[in-house]
């Protein structure tokens, strides 16, 4: 199964948490500021499959991922 996912910019805080659960390794730390003044993390599909697990977005403390599934 395949998946998506988008980060909510405004909702991220940066705490990275998603990053280190994603099996993938599809989410990375950015240096792009939001307009609350926190770094960002981004989703990069480029680098392999997303599963849509959830994982990610379980964790995040701000529900700023929203996870699709085909
Ligand atoms: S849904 Fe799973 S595979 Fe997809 S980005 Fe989130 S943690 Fe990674
Ligand atoms: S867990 Fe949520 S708040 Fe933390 S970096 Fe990821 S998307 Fe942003």
């Amino acid at each position: 199964m395949a998946g998506k996912i988008e980060i909510d910019q405004m909702l991220c805080k940066g705490c990275t948490l998603c990053v280190g659960v994603c099996p993938k390794g599809l989410i990375s730390p950015s240096q792009h500021l939001n307009p609350k003044g926190y770094y960002v993390v981004t989703f990069d599909e480029a680098k392999g499959e997303c599963t849509g697990c959830t994982l990610c977005a379980v964790i995040c403390p701000e529900v700023a991922i929203e996870v699709y599934r085909d």
